[in-house]
């Protein structure tokens, strides 16, 4: 059976947790898209760890972990995170890269910090992790996929033609030193050897493991919010975060997809820039922050601070709807349990015309949030695993959340370990 675990909000759900946490009783855990650009943290019994390639299922001896084709694939960076998980006293995983990955280059990194200064205030707030230039070559169709490694002639061809494009952009745009495809040779015969003994056809190697039953998590990175086509336009990132999209980026066929688990979060948080219409300031803002995710909402891979915001029903219920979710897994429920009244935005406010429809990014530049206040239960949950035995307010709080955005919620996380889950009936 294929499980998809996506987000239905900016990313930072806690869908690393839920994958770890589901990984326990999975074979195989696929990522399908994105790169380096996120990160998920994960807390187990080896200790913290903030993985932005592998997927989290790196954990367990009994996983396969894959990088799917459908990623920006940054080697060196895998094999970082690699280095450092096992010097960690992690047990050395199991990881297949596809054979039709994309790798992302040196230069995808210079042009993505090069882009960002030229744009100044406009910027996207990147990552600069290169994502968008490694996403806008593979569509040019000037991308290397890990395949092309393997045969030195063609590659150095292709280098040079490549190179010639590029550094007409570096001299008279950026201004900035040119490319040397030699050098680019060189480096990417780095790459080979880090690469070689992990290259397979994983759509093959997956259409097998299903035929055995086995159990596959395809693990989503970022939310709905920032697909390229459904998500807040143009700032988004630059790879499909839908769980439809975990077909091809895994090599798969759509309807083995079976479960797909969203991670919804009790509060919202953003980063990068765009329309954030629950989005508080000041001493509240700073507050929650504070008290979000385990030590703070700060960016796993850059450490920015995050942006912040109460509940925003409109954009959930669109961000479940995207993703076409069986089950919702909601996350940092325990965070909110200083609060003595928590404010949920119900509706947008757009120019007088109140909806729950969430909006193209023009009219979603525009809207206000309508808020309605519940009241909190101003107590710690963690520890509690049976739903019953949250507070009252507490779950009033999950019941209002789940009848807003229409789509029942069957796993809700008090805490960021692996175990700190309540089931409210959700099956494997
Ligand atoms: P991802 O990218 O969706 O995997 O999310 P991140 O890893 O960036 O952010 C989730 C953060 O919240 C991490 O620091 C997790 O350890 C933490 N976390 C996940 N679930 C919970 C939860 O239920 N409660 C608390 N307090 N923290 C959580």
């Amino acid at each position: 059976m294929v499980k998809a675990i996506v987000g239905a909000n900016w990313g930072d759900e806690g869908k690393g947790k839920i994958t770890d946490m589901l990984g326990e009783t999975s074979d195989i855990i696929v990522r399908f898209q994105g790169g380096a650009n996120a990160g998920h943290t994960i807390i187990n019994d080896y200790g913290k760890f903030a993985l932005h390639t592998l997927p989290s299922g790196v954990f367990y001896d009994h996983t396969t972990s894959i990088i799917g084709n459908g990623v920006a694939l940054n080697i060196p960076v895998l094999f970082k995170e690699i280095g450092e998980i096992v010097s960690q006293g992690v047990p050395k995983p199991k990881i297949l890269v596809s054979d039709r990955a994309q790798i992302v280059m040196p230069y995808h990194i210079l042009f993505d910090e090069y882009e960002e200064e030229r744009l100044g205030k406009g910027s996207f707030g990147s990552t600069k992790s290169g994502i968008a230039p490694f996403y806008s070559d593979k569509y040019a169709k000037i991308g290397f996929q890990v395949n092309e490694l393997f045969d030195g002639k063609v590659l150095k061809e292709k280098l040079v033609r490549i190179c010639e494009m590029k550094n007409v952009l570096l001299e008279h745009l950026y201004h900035k030193p040119l490319l040397n495809p030699d050098e680019l040779y060189e480096t990417l015969m780095e790459y080979k050897e880090m690469v070689a003994p992990y290259v397979c056809d994983v759509s093959l190697f997956l259409h097998k493991a299903m035929k055995e039953q086995k159990t596959i998590l395809l693990e989503g990175q970022l939310g709905s919010l920032k697909d390229p086509d459904h998500g807040i336009y143009p700032m988004v990132t630059s790879s499909s975060t839908l769980a439809a999209y975990g077909a091809i980026g895994a090599g798969i066929p759509p309807y083995e997809i079976k479960k797909i688990v969203t991670v919804v979060k009790a509060y919202s948080s953003a980063v990068g820039a765009g329309a954030f219409v629950s989005e508080i300031f000041g001493e509240e803002a700073d507050e929650l922050r504070k008290r979000g995710g385990d030590g703070g909402e700060f960016g796993a891979t850059t450490g920015r601070p995050r942006r912040m915001g109460w509940f925003d029903v409109v954009a959930s219920k669109y961000g479940c709807r995207m993703q076409g979710t069986t089950d919702v897994a909601f996350t940092v429920l325990d965070v909110l349990g200083y609060l003595e009244e928590i404010p949920v935005c119900v509706a947008y406010d757009i120019d007088g015309e109140i909806t729950t429809d969430f909006p193209t990014t023009g009219d979603l530049e525009r809207a206000k949030p309508v808020i309605e206040v519940l009241p909190g239960w101003k107590s710690d949950i963690r520890g509690i695993t049976k739903y019953e035995e949250l507070p009252e307010n507490c779950r009033k709080y999950v019941e209002f959340v789940e009848e807003k955005i229409g789509y029942p919620i069957t796993l809700i996380s008090n805490g960021p370990g692996r175990h700190e889950i309540i089931r409210r009936g959700y099956t494997d």
